[in-house]
C-alpha cells in the first residue's frame, strides 16, 4: 500500500539551493565530514560538546541507555544559569546585549548579560524567600517580556523545576497544568499587550486558582505592566508584587549545583493531538544540544541579533529565545505582540529597526504574510538578514520559495527545523554551510543524531516510499519521561516497535534518492484513499501551490466506497473569489499535480482554519465536523468560534 505508483509529488526535489560561496566561506561548520565523524561515535561527538560548557563536577559517563530510559552525562554537575549568565561575564559579552526587548506599544530595553546577571540573582533571591527550592516546581504564566527569561533562568540558578505554560492559555488549561506539576509558586503578570488590547494574565490567574483550585500553590507573583497596580485584585498573603518582593530579596544568590539528570523544565506540549503531556527534560543533556544546534543551525556569530518569534510558551521559545542563544552568548530580540499591529508590516519594521540577521519563524505565520501580500515588505530594509530558519509544521514547498524570495531575498539560506517538544532540540534541519536545500525538506540529521524512516514492522524503508519517522539512538535533549506518568510515556513513544526499541515520533516522513527526509505530517492525520495512502502534507501543498489559494487543511472522512474520500478546507488570498468555479479549478490543479486519486471529493472555502495556539492547523476537529462528530478536545484552539463556525458552515453545505 503505498502512493508512489499512484500520485506524481507535490513535494519537489527538482529545485535545489546549494549555499553560495560566500555563505560557505564563513559558516561555523562547512566540512560536510563533521557528519561521518559523529556517526562513528555519537557518544564522543556529544561529548566534546558538553565540554564547552562550565561543569562544577565533571561527568563520569557520557550515555547510560536503559531502555527506554536515558541519561547523559552522568554523576556531572552544572548550573544553567552560570552557563548562560555568569560565564559570559569574565569575557567580552559582559557589556553585550543579551536580550532586547521590543513591547507592542513600542517600548523597547536592552539588558546586557551583566544586567540580566543582576536580574536572575534578584529574582532567585526572591524564590528563595518565598521558600522555592531545588526540585520544587514553579508555574510560569507570563507574556513575552524579558521577565519570563530571568524567572526560567532563577529557577535554574536554585534548581527549581519551570513549567512555562504560553500566556494565551485559559484559565481551565492553566489550572489543569499547575495541579499536573503541584506547582508551589505561580509567576504571572497583570497583563499584556496584544494587538493594542490588554490582555490581562492575573485575573485569568485568579480564575484558574479562586476556590482553592490549585491546592499546592502558595504564593503568586505579580509582574507589574500594562495596567495601573491600584486597578489590580491582590489577593493578601498569596499574591504579591514582583518588584516588592525583591526590595526585600538579597542581591545576590550562588548558582547551585545541579545533577545532570536533576530536572530542568517540564512542559506540556500544545495538544494539536489531544490531551497535553507534560513533557520532562533534565539539565546536562538538553543544555549541551541546546547549544549545540543553535550554534551550527545558525550559524551563529557574536555580531548576529537572532530573533526567534515563538513564545517562550513553546519548546521553541525554551530552546532557542531562552536556553540556546544564552548558553552560546547570542544577542537575542524578544517581540511581545502580534505580527500585525499596529499595522501588517511590524514583523520587518522590527527587523529593519533593529538590524536582525537570523530570523527564525514557523509556516503558519509565513502563510499569512503570503496571504497579506508583499506590498508590507516592501516599505522595508531587509538587507541584515543573513538566515532564515522554519520550525512548527512540514513547510509547504510554495511558502518556502515565498520565504526565500521575498524575506531572504534569494541569498539567505533557509534552515527547515523538524524537532519536537519532546526531542528539546534540532534533530533534523540543514547545516547552512554545507547542506543544499530543497523547498519543502528539513534534509538531514544535525549531527550525531541516528534515525531512519521505517514500516509498520521496523524496517527501513527504500528511497522514496513513505514510512514512519523514528530515532534510533539516545539523544541529550531527549524528553526522560511524562511528568508523573512513566506508564504513558513508555505507551506513546516506544511501544510501537517493541523490543526494536524505537523512538516513534507519530510523523510520516518519506527519503529520497538523495537521502534528503520530507516530512509528510502526522501519521494519524495521512488518509487512506481506496487503499491509498495520502498525505494530507501534500494535498495541502498541491492546493497552495496554486496562486488563489493562501492556505489549506486536508483530511480523510470516512466514505462508504473508498474507505476514505478528500475533504479540503481552504483560505484564498486577499482579493481572490472563492466560488464554485473555483472549486472546479481546484479539484483538477492537484489532479494534475498529484494523479486522479489525489483530486478533493469536497472542498469547502473559509476564512480562517482552526488551529492550536502555537499556531498549528488542528485536523482532528476538522475530521470531527466532515464526520458530523461532537468536536473532542477544544482546549487547546486559538479560537474556538472558527471551528465552531466552520461546523455550522460544512453542515449547510451538506
Ligand atoms: P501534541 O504532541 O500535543 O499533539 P505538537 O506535536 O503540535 O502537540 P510540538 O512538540 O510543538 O507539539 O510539535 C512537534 C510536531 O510539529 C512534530 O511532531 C511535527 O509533526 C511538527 N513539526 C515541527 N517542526 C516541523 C518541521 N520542520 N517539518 C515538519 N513538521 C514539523
Ligand atoms: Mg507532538
Amino acid at each position: 500500500m503505498s502512493n508512489e505508483s499512484v500520485m506524481g509529488s507535490s513535494l519537489g526535489g527538482d529545485r535545489v539551493f546549494p549555499p553560495s560561496p560566500e555563505f560557505v566561506a564563513q559558516a561555523n561548520v562547512a566540512d560536510a565530514a563533521i557528519y561521518q565523524t559523529a556517526a562513528a561515535d555519537p557518544e564522543a561527538y556529544w561529548a566534546e560538546w558538553a565540554k564547552k560548557l562550565d561543569w562544577i563536577e565533571p561527568w563520569t559517563e557520557v550515555c547510560q541507555w536503559n531502555p527506554p530510559h536515558a541519561k547523559w552525562f552522568v554523576g556531572g554537575k552544572l548550573n544553567v544559569s552560570a552557563n548562560c549568565v555568569d560565564r559570559h561575564l569574565k569575557t567580552a559579552r559582559r557589556n553585550k546585549a543579551a536580550i532586547i526587548f521590543e513591547g507592542e506599544p513600542g517600548d523597547s530595553r536592552v539588558l546586557t548579560y551583566q544586567d540580566l546577571w543582576r536580574e536572575v540573582n534578584k529574582f532567585a533571591g526572591v524564590l528563595t524567600n518565598l521558600g522555592v527550592t531545588k526540585g520544587d516546581r514553579v508555574t510560569i504564566y507570563l507574556p513575552m517580556i524579558p521577565e519570563a527569561a530571568i524567572a526560567m533562568l532563577a529557577c535554574t540558578r536554585i534548581g527549581a523545576i519551570h513549567s512555562v505554560v504560553f500566556g494565551g492559555f485559559s484559565a481551565d488549561s492553566l489550572r489543569e497544568r499547575i495541579n499536573d506539576s503541584k506547582s508551589k509558586v505561580v509567576v504571572t503578570s497583570s497583563g499584556s499587550w496584544r494587538r493594542g488590547n490588554i490582555v490581562r494574565l492575573k485575573d485569568t490567574t485568579d480564575a484558574a486558582l479562586d476556590g482553592g483550585a490549585c491546592p499546592t500553590i502558595e504564593n503568586v507573583v505579580v509582574l507589574s505592566r500594562a495596567i495601573d497596580p491600584t486597578m489590580v485584585r491582590m489577593v493578601e498573603g498569596r499574591d504579591h508584587w514582583w518588584h516588592r518582593l525583591e526590595e526585600s530579596a538579597p542581591r545576590l544568590t550562588e548558582p547551585v549545583a545541579v545533577d545532570s539528570e536533576d530536572g530542568l523544565f517540564i512542559l506540556y506540549t500544545s495538544g494539536s493531538t489531544g490531551k497535553p503531556k507534560g513533557i520532562y527534560h533534565t539539565t546536562g543533556g538538553y543544555l549541551t544540544q541546546a547549544n549545540a544546534t543553535f550554534q551550527w543551525t545558525f550559524d551563529i556569530k557574536d555580531t548576529d541579533i537572532f530573533w526567534c518569534t515563538a513564545d517562550v510558551g513553546w519548546v521553541t521559545g525554551h530552546s532557542y529565545v531562552v536556553y540556546g542563544p544564552l548558553a552560546a552568548g547570542a544577542t537575542v530580540l524578544m517581540y511581545e505582540g502580534a505580527p500585525d499591529w499596529p499595522a501588517r508590516d511590524r514583523f520587518w519594521a522590527t527587523i529593519e529597526k533593529y538590524g536582525v540577521s537570523v530570523f527564525y519563524t514557523a509556516p503558519t505565520a509565513i502563510r499569512s504574510f503570503m496571504k497579506w501580500g508583499t506590498e508590507h515588505l516592501e516599505k522595508h530594509d531587509l538587507s541584515s538578514l543573513r538566515l532564515l530558519g522554519s520550525v512548527g509544521e512540514p513547510i509547504n514547498p510554495e511558502a518556502w520559495l515565498w520565504y526565500h524570495e521575498n524575506v531572504g531575498h534569494k541569498n539567505c539560506p533557509i534552515v527547515d527545523t523538524w524537532w519536537q517538544t519532546e526531542t528539546g532540540a534540532h534533530m533534523i534541519t540543514p547545516l547552512p554551510g554545507i547542506v543544499a536545500t530543497k523547498p519543502g525538506s528539513a534534509t538531514r540529521p544535525f549531527p550525531g543524531i541516528t534515525l531512519a524512516v521505517v514500516d509498520e514492522e521496523g524496517n527501513p524503508t527504500p528511497a522514496g516510499k513513505d514510512g514512519l519517522l523514528v530515532i534510533q539512538k539516545p539523544w541529550p535533549s531527549m524528553l526522560r519521561t511524562l511528568w508523573g506518568d512513566d506508564e504513558r510515556y513508555k505507551n506513546v513513544y516506544w511501544s510501537k516497535f517493541g523490543e526494536k526499541n524505537l523512538y516513534f515520533a507519530g510523523d510520516g516522513a518519506r527519503q529520497d534518492e538523495d537521502g534528503y527526509l520530507w516530512l509528510l505530517g502526522r501519521v494519524d492525520d495521512i488518509m487512506l484513499v481506496a487503499g491509498h495512502n495520502i498525505s494530507t502534507m501534500e494535498v495541502e501543498s498541491a492546493l497552495v501551490d496554486h496562486h488563489a489559494v493562501a492556505e489549506a487543511a486536508v483530511i480523510g472522512r470516512t466514505d462508504a466506497i473508498k474507505g476514505q474520500a478528500i475533504c479540503a478546507f481552504v483560505t484564498v488570498k486577499e482579493g481572490q473569489t472563492a466560488d464554485e468555479a473555483l472549486i472546479k479549478v481546484l479539484k483538477a490543479h492537484v489532479g494534475v499535480k498529484l494523479g486522479p486519486i489525489c483530486r478533493p471529493d469536497d472542498i469547502l472555502f473559509t476564512a480562517e482554519l482552526p488551529k492550536t495556539r502555537s499556531g498549528k492547523i488542528m485536523r482532528r476537529l476538522l475530521r470531527d465536523i466532515a464526520e458530523g462528530r461532537a468536536l473532542g478536545d477544544t482546549t487547546t484552539l486559538a479560537d474556538p468560534s472558527v471551528v465552531s463556525g466552520l461546523k455550522d458552515k460544512y453542515e449547510q453545505s451538506e
